[in-house]
């Protein structure tokens, strides 16, 4: 008869290879839950803003870097839920920046599967003409850029420009408006262009830059880097996205905190007379929970509690 395993027996030490299986599920399953969270948040900003309506003709602007080939991505889950009832064509402009690998995209592209144009002008020789060595190159880039990408969408008969800015960066603009501009002014879902004749829309509103990076690397995309062209990052809008990332990590919750503050204005509470009627104003007699309680101090919760509009802003 063998002995009784005792309560003292050792447990028994896992393999390698169920090591190696536990580890793949649980990659496979964290990818998973990212895929759902990424698919639900894109179709919220679209159903919230009306990004998309059947029959669109979207352009999506894809650059190489990882927002742009995940948007595109995303996109194309919800147009094959939908039933392709809008369309996607994926542009890039070559700018002929030096180094820029021209045939990494139209290969992904090809090999996914999605409509493409490929817009070949040498912005990058004239910003080099135009600017003095060691000035940023950045504002008349992005002016000529957008003048073609607009031209383009006209051509191929686009209804919509989808551009990749996440989340954390509408938040940073706001802050660099707020900072710099004296300005409480984000960076819409939807807007129209300066020239009134495209409409722009950016569908990775609600998501947050570190899920679009775990999605890159989930995917691995065949990321082309954003330094080609020499010039630096905005040095302002680094710091506001270092500022953003240290509060995140002293008070967790508070960048999902801001991003649904953003959504949830309360124009009276401002100083702002072209927004509020504060001449005309008289007690009505109803009540209002945001109306001012006199002497008391505001009163907030301790952590960021609740949605709005199922926007979780709970740290996931
Ligand atoms: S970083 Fe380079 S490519 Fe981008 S806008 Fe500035 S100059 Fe143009």
């Amino acid at each position: 008869m063998s002995e009784p395993a005792t309560l003292l027996e050792t447990p028994a030490v896992p393999s390698a290879e169920d090591s190696a299986a536990a580890a793949e599920k649980a990659a496979a399953h964290a990818a998973l839950k990212l895929e759902k969270r990424l698919v639900r948040q894109v179709a919220q900003a679209i159903g919230d803003f009306g990004l998309i309506e059947d029959g669109d003709k979207v352009m999506v602007c894809v650059s190489g870097g990882k927002d742009s080939y995940a948007m595109l991505d995303v996109l194309r889950m919800l147009q094959q839920r939908n039933g392709h009832k809008f369309e996607l064509i994926a542009v890039n402009l070559d700018q002929k920046q030096p180094g820029f690998p021209a045939h990494v995209l139209p290969e992904y592209l090809t090999q996914v599967g999605v409509p493409f144009h490929i817009e070949t002008q040498d912005t990058y020789s004239v910003v080099k003409e135009h600017i003095p060595e060691g000035k940023t190159m950045c504002s008349l880039c992005s002016r000529l850029r957008r003048g073609i990408l607009y031209r383009v969408a006209d051509e191929l008969g686009c209804t919509k420009i989808a551009l990749g800015h996440h989340r954390d960066d509408m938040l940073q603009t706001f802050f660099l408006n707020m900072f710099f501009g004296g300005k409480l002014k984000g960076m819409p879902p939807k807007v129209q262009s300066d020239r009134g004749d495209h409409l722009i829309i950016r569908p990775l509103a609600y998501v947050a830059e570190d899920d679009l990076s775990r999605w890159a690397d989930i995917r691995a995309f065949p990321i082309i880097p954003c330094t080609l062209c020499g010039s630096q990052e905005n040095l302002q809008r680094k710091q506001i996205g270092q500022m953003l990332r240290d509060w995140q990590q002293l008070y967790p919750g508070r960048i999902e905190n801001m991003a649904v503050a953003l959504r949830n204005l309360v124009p009276s509470h401002f100083m702002d007379p072209r927004q509020f009627d504060f001449k005309g104003m008289v007690p009505n007699g109803v009540q209002d929970a945001d109306g001012d309680k006199a002497f008391d101090p505001p009163e907030f919760p301790a952590q960021a509690v609740g949605t709005l509009a199922g926007l979780s802003v709970m740290p996931r």
